[in-house]
């Protein structure tokens, strides 16, 4: 009994027990309390910051007790380190999608929800969504302050109520025909004419190219009474723009138009006081009011 404590007091003085941590069979280093290093991995893989959603260790560490000499050094700094590196983090972000266009991202749910709230009041019948991504590079994170968010949200809502005020039974009138002083308002009467007003008038100078507002059919292009020089385009699905009063028409019945082309010139032929656009548009045949297509191809 005696020799045996003798012999353990004599290993004690030369050596310790410490213990030594491997990581998928690679031997990283000695620690010396096993229970104060697990808590330290504990607090690795509980690591919360921005965008972070999830921290896993690539591999558990193994340990084992040994007995070395009371030089050896332990590294459990180096060890920690060499686990964070080889730590898989999973990161978090939401991007803010109106009408299945990508606006712009966020970091929580809470900011892209806020957001989203304040479109629906906006416009109720918008299609708001949230989308959660996750990633485990941090450098594919791009996300915004919920400042920058909402003025780009605002922005690309903007855009599409501005579109749908511009958007005729599916046709889209959005190239401006010419740009002038509105002289005359749909609906309005006048002593110069018999019935209400059945377009928008838009005066500006003589030679004045007008542009058709969306691609379509010349259906009509001749002198017809009080219309004057009257060119007529067919948008489908029952659209038509009428353009009358025109100097010079550009145009034949027949020929296929692209937004934007030239068709004819301001003039004051028929039954006009003097140059100007009279902008007609019709849908079933049925002339409506031009002027909030027209305020909005303004920009
Ligand atoms: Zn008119």
């Amino acid at each position: 009994m005696m020799a045996l404590a003798v012999i353990t007091g004599i290993i004690m003085i030369k050596y310790k027990p410490i213990y030594e941590v491997k990581l998928a069979g690679t031997e990283l280093g000695y620690i010396e309390n096993k229970k104060e290093f697990q808590s330290i991995v504990a607090e690795l893989e509980n690591y919360q910051s921005k965008n972070v959603y999830d921290v896993t260790l690539a591999e558990e560490p193994e340990y084992s007790l040994k007995l070395v000499s009371k030089d050896q050094d332990t590294n459990e700094d180096e060890i920690v380190m060499s686990l964070q590196k080889d730590m898989i983090i999973t990161y978090q972000y939401f991007e803010i999608y109106i009408n299945d266009e990508k606006v712009d991202a966020v970091d929580t749910k809470e900011q892209a929800e806020e957001i989203i709230l304040e479109l629906q009041q906006q416009d109720s019948t918008g299609k708001f969504e949230i989308k959660e991504c996750e990633t485990q590079d941090e450098s594919q994170i791009k996300t915004s302050t919920i400042e920058v968010a909402k003025e780009e949200a605002y922005k690309a809502l903007n855009i599409i109520q501005k579109e749908k005020k511009l958007t005729i039974n599916g046709i889209k009138l959005a190239s401006l025909p010419v740009e002038g002083t509105i002289t005359s308002r749909y609906g309005v009467s006048s002593r110069i004419r018999s019935s209400n007003h059945t377009g928008l008038d838009i005066a500006t100078a003589k030679g004045t190219p007008i542009k058709a507002v969306a691609n379509g059919t010349v259906t009509y292009a001749q002198y017809t009474g009080s219309y004057g020089n009257l060119v007529k385009i067919d948008h489908g699905n029952g659209v038509e723009t009428w353009y009358a009063h025109t100097s010079t028409m550009k145009v034949e019945v027949g020929q296929v138009v692209e937004a934007g082309e030239v068709i004819a010139t301001v003039g004051s032929t028929g039954n006009s006081t003097g140059p100007h656009l009279h902008l007609e548009i019709r849908v079933n045949g049925e002339h409506i009011d031009p002027e909030e297509v027209y305020q909005n191809m303004l920009g």
